[in-house]
């Protein structure tokens, strides 16, 4: 009998190593994913839903405490679980139109509600104390935006504080005085990833507090976190994590809210090829923060090198959805044909009937010095210029007739 309690206590008590316990996450996303959720362009209202659903599920794991309402007065509030010394900060959707780590964030309460007595869970809630604010800019969202609803750029407003949804993210820094934030975001789905042409699915940064970028303990400890960060989704996604520019933006919230004390994170969900609607991307968000909710719980971050973060390479704009290479362009009017590489960017529109992605021809050219999520051979095939002048809509479906064969 004696044996038997002791093997339970040490199941109980035994924590995974980092990278086993991120593996199992990765692999068993789609047991615990929310499903309510599986598009983009949800609005306060279904948040709201979604989270009643939660709070139902999680019961005392969970308090979700309104703090505050935005301009066009919908209720922004705060989620805490846990009850550890280390307070970890997430706010989300500050941009209205940068959804993909709030859908992370129901993931991760799913999990947790699923996986409350595991040992990993258990000592993500002892150790540490999560303060979650989802979707900080509601008015955006119910636009599908960027900025508030009084047309602020609420990531530029962190020393005037003019809009109510800036006033809340500071009083709330301020209430918890938290050790650790992550500042959620999505950023344009066609950065690359250094010269290696492969598109940056998430990038990080450990934003700098002043203009020389200088180091201070606040600092280092965000870099080792972002570190730690880069080891877990270097494993399902290696040459894909990008490093955002530091230069240092004095009216920046995660730039200030560094500078106030908090070890900040920014997390940016760049593009994955096919993923329009980014649900691989938010299962990164979902998989890469509870991992690192795991390894701040048991301090084994504190042993990353922050060269892991240094040696990231930069977020560099040089991609575009679909290169067609060495297409012949014909014109009917007598002048000479030509050949050239075809930029297509994928854009989304929506109508009745949902979103619509179209495609816009971006550059034409030699474009050899660009990579794309897919290059289509042109090589021997022939188009009229009049289909495809610069800054034409063009059907993607057709095209792909002709050229991807
Ligand atoms: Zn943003």
């Amino acid at each position: 009998m004696k044996t038997i309690i002791f093997f339970l206590v040490l199941v109980m008590t035994t924590q995974l190593a980092d990278s086993q316990f991120s593996k199992i996450l990765f692999e068993s996303y789609d047991s615990y994913k929310f499903n309510d959720i599986s598009s983009r362009r949800f609005k306060h209202g279904e948040l709201m839903n979604h989270l009643e659903t939660l709070k139902k599920s999680l019961g005392d794991l969970i308090k979700v405490e309104q703090i505050g309402s935005s301009a066009e007065n919908r209720s922004i509030n705060l989620l805490t679980l846990g009850t550890g010394k280390m307070k970890i900060f997430l706010w989300s959707q500050m941009h209205g139109d940068e959804p993909t780590a709030t859908m992370g964030l129901l993931d991760l309460l799913n999990y947790i509600s699923k996986n409350r007595n595991s040992a990993e869970v258990k000592k993500i809630l002892s150790e540490t104390t999560l303060l979650i604010i989802p979707m900080l800019n509601p008015d955006g969202a119910e636009r599908f935006q960027r900025r508030t609803s009084q047309g602020i750029d609420m990531n530029r407003d962190a020393m005037r504080l003019q809009t109510p949804e800036a006033r809340i993210l500071k009083a709330t820094r301020d209430r918890f005085n938290p050790e650790i934030g992550f500042n959620l975001h999505d950023q344009d789905p066609r950065y690359s990833v250094g010269d290696k042409g492969t598109v940056a699915v998430i990038s990080l940064l450990a934003p700098a507090y002043n203009v020389e970028k200088t180091d201070n303990a606040v600092r280092t400890r965000a870099k080792k976190v972002a570190s730690e960060l880069t080891l877990v989704l270097q494993q399902f996604v290696s040459n894909h994590i990008g490093k955002y520019d530091d230069t240092f933006e004095p009216r920046a919230f995660g730039d200030n809210i560094q500078k106030w004390g908090t070890s900040v994170v920014l997390i940016e969900s760049g593009g994955w090829n096919n993923d329009g609607e980014k649900m691989f991307i938010r299962k990164l968000n979902c998989v890469g923060l509870l991992s690192v909710f795991h390894s701040i719980a048991t301090t084994s971050y504190e042993k990353t090198s922050i060269d892991v973060y240094e040696n990231i390479p930069m977020n560099t704009k040089n991609l575009f959805d679909i290169i067609i290479e060495k297409a012949t362009i014909s014109f009917s009017d007598g002048r000479s044909s030509i050949i050239a590489d075809i930029a297509i960017n994928k854009e989304e529109t929506h109508d009745s009937t949902g979103i619509v992605w179209k495609g816009r021809v971006v550059d034409l050219g030699d474009l050899s010095v660009f990579s794309a999520n897919e290059k289509w051979n042109g090589a021997g095939r022939s188009i009229d210029a009049s289909l495809i002048e610069m800054n034409d809509i063009v059907n993607i479906h057709e095209l792909k007739n002709i050229f991807s064969k």
